[in-house]
């Protein structure tokens, strides 16, 4: 008799290639088979508003929104992501507004820059930040659940280091003396918030297929 699973068919809700193939390889790592696709296979990913006041509302709006467009009946799964970076002398701040810190069209680099300003003079021990994400899961029944993943650490002094993306550069992970941005992909992947989040998810679907 054969032991072989069917693989479990799971749309990604994102525009953004990079974040596909982040999930591709951790799939790929899975001990239950998963077929990943983006959702730009089916139309593209919808425009959504993140309207709500946290990465659990936001990343349900850009699941439902995928999920919307997928085509009913064929067994698909629909997973998205929110993630953000909320550092402790600013209130929680930038947090759901992460990607827009400096302005609707801000860049990743724009983005740093009015970090490093706002926390001008601000000691060490003040730096203090984590970085949530928060997973939204849609069977294809429409059932939801939900997986987070925060990496406590600090902001540097000032940007280093050219890997990775957004507030890696200033981000050191409590324990690290480097930044993510100056250490490879396979160590920040391993404990990010990125990481642990996908790791709950992966046992998650251990445990139910
Ligand atoms: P979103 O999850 O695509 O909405 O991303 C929100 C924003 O949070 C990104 O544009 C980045 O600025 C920031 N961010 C989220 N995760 C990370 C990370 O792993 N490293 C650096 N910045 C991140």
């Amino acid at each position: 008799m054969s032991d072989t699973k069917a693989p479990i068919r799971l749309v990604i809700a994102t525009g953004n290639a990079g974040k596909v193939r982040d999930f591709e390889t951790v799939f790929a790592g899975s001990e239950h088979p998963v077929e990943v696709v983006s959702i730009t296979q089916f139309g593209g990913m919808p425009e959504v508003v993140e309207s709500e006041p946290d990465f659990r509302g936001n990343a349900r709006l850009k699941a439902q929104a995928a999920q919307s467009s997928v085509p009913t009946g064929e067994g698909w799964w629909t997973l998205a992501d929110d993630s953000g970076l909320s550092v402790d002398a600013l209130k929680g701040a930038p947090g759901v507004y992460s990607a827009r810190f400096a302005g609707p069209d801000a860049t990743d680099a724009d983005n740093r820059e009015k970090l490093l300003q706002v926390l001008d003079g601000i000691p060490m021990e003040k730096r203090g930040a984590h970085f949530t994400c928060h997973l939204c899961l849609i069977s294809p029944e429409g059932e939801i659940w939900n997986f987070e993943g925060i990496c406590e650490g600090s902001i540097a002094f000032a940007s280093s280091g050219t890997n990775g993306f957004g507030y890696d550069p200033l981000f050191i992970q409590k324990g690290d003396s480097l930044t993510w941005g100056e250490l490879d992909k396979g160590h920040k992947n391993a404990d990010s918030h990125r990481g642990r989040a996908t790791q709950k998810l992966l046992r998650w679907f251990g445990e139910h297929f």
